[in-house]
């Protein structure tokens, strides 16, 4: 059930905030050792807001985060380390994300020397064995990032990522900086190496056909919350939520005569401003299937995240079933 609202602008002698933009309002979900469970919706939807409150880069306003059953959200930052070293993130953009003024040696040494987990000779060692863990030659650990490529360079942003032997690795829009061409093969980079060292992956992308290739599950959010989890061939065949529906229209289907018959689900207006979010769901403003919920249940009563979607519609036609 984790929060995260930030405060915006300052009201009063006392300074307090005026408003609170909601950026994370409730999500929860687990990750399984060894599974990728993807996390996909438009941009501002919270995705990178949940995994920076998991790795501990901001505290949650509520809420819990646990690492193998402990609770690792409050922590002062020594109580952190250990874990800090198990939860490693790979970023968006390569460029900015690796210090240009440091040669791969010393980019990869640096969190091990920071965990003081090796001497200086190991560390050099270990940084040529990362390198050719990533595909790159480990005789260009003196090499600055500028005399890389930008897919080459995401491939040092994973080394750093696994000089700690983590357990988890938050990938934030990891491929989406690259060319296209480039980007079947980090990920393909992401899939051997979660093989061979038992990597859990949260992958974070709003390229669904990147998702499709890489999850074993997948969590839609909508405005701050999970509207919808399922097994990834679930999600993708069969999407229970009107806005994963929505989401799954606008994929291109890789058949031309599929395609052709398609139906595209236009989803009116814009995502509405975290910091006023609608009543009720989230979603009904836009939500083309509201005419089949009765009343106005829709606009006052929010939707729980039931086992697989947080839709009055989902809820109703579970609740039949069983009866
Ligand atoms: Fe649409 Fe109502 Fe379901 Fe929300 S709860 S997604 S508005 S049908
Ligand atoms: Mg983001």
């Amino acid at each position: 059930d984790l929060h995260k609202h930030f405060p915006i602008g300052t009201k009063g002698l006392l300074g307090k905030p005026a408003r609170w933009l909601h950026a994370v309002d409730g999500v929860s979900f687990s990750l399984e050792r060894g599974e990728t469970l993807g996390l996909v919706g438009e941009s501002g939807c919270g995705k990178s807001t949940t995994a920076r409150a998991i790795i501990g880069l901001y505290p949650p306003t509520s809420g819990s985060v646990k690492f193998e059953g402990q609770e690792i959200s409050h922590l002062t930052r020594s109580e952190r380390a250990p874990f800090r070293r198990r939860i490693q993130m790979i970023f968006q953009d390569p460029y900015a994300s690796l210090d240009p003024r440091q040669t791969v040696a010393s980019i990869l040494a640096e969190p091990l020397k920071i965990h003081r987990l090796a001497k200086p000779r190991e560390r050099k060692l270990r940084a040529m064995q990362l390198l050719d863990a990533v595909g790159l030659n480990p005789r260009h650990i003196h090499r600055f990032p500028h005399e890389f490529s930008g897919g080459q360079r995401q491939r040092i942003g994973v080394a750093r990522a696994l000089s700690l032997e983590p357990d988890l690795i938050i990938c934030d829009e990891p491929v989406s900086a690259l060319d296209v061409s480039i980007q079947a093969q980090v990920v393909n980079l992401l899939e051997e190496l979660q093989e061979r060292f038992g990597l859990s992956y949260l992958f974070i992308a709003h390229d669904l056909a990147v998702v499709r290739h890489i999850c074993d599950r997948v969590a839609v959010m909508y405005l701050g919350k999970v509207v919808e989890i399922a097994e990834r061939d679930e999600l993708f065949g069969n999407p229970q939520h009107p806005y994963t529906k929505a989401l799954m229209s606008a994929v291109p289907h890789p058949d031309p005569r599929v395609e052709r018959t398609r139906e595209r689900i236009v989803l009116e207006g814009d995502v509405p401003s975290p910091l006023d979010p609608p009543s009720g769901c989230r979603f009904h403003p836009r939500c083309i299937e509201r005419h089949k919920v009765a009343g106005d249940l829709c606009s006052t009563v929010e939707p729980q995240l039931d086992t697989r979607s947080a839709c009055h519609l989902t809820a109703t036609a579970t609740a039949a079933a069983s009866i």
